[in-house]
């Protein structure tokens, strides 16, 4: 799995944080939000509004709420397409979906982030 989009999101995703649930948990930084929330079936969404490439991420808090990050206008929009561009290659290379590949590269970044600490 090629990382070199790793540090671009983790720092797209800073100026999410804190981030509250709607149960009133406030998630101080990203990796209080990786440790105590949980995978939800869907680890990431790929969705296009209208030209526009929007990448969610998913977790569920410990009320079952799910919660979402949302990369699309945090993250540059050449870099996001190209990334975009080349899970969609990645995808066919290896016969599988693109959503099955947004799924793998959402768990390969969380391990990733998890290591860095
Ligand atoms: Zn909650």
């Amino acid at each position: 799995m090629n990382q070199k989009y790793f540090p671009m999101i983790r720092k797209a995703l800073e100026s999410s944080f804190p981030k509250a649930c709607r149960c009133g948990r406030v998630y101080q930084n990203e990796l209080d939000y990786l440790i105590c929330t949980e995978p939800t079936p869907q680890g990431m969404a790929l969705d296009y509004r209208e030209l526009e490439s929007v990448l969610f991420s998913f977790r569920n808090c410990k009320c079952r709420s799910t919660t979402g990050l949302e990369l699309f206008g945090k993250m540059p929009l050449p870099e996001m397409n190209n990334l975009f561009e080349e899970l969609h290659q990645e995808a066919k290379k290896n016969k599988i979906t693109s959503q099955q590949m947004l799924d793998q590269f959402n768990q390969a970044y969380i391990a990733w982030r998890l290591a860095k600490g």
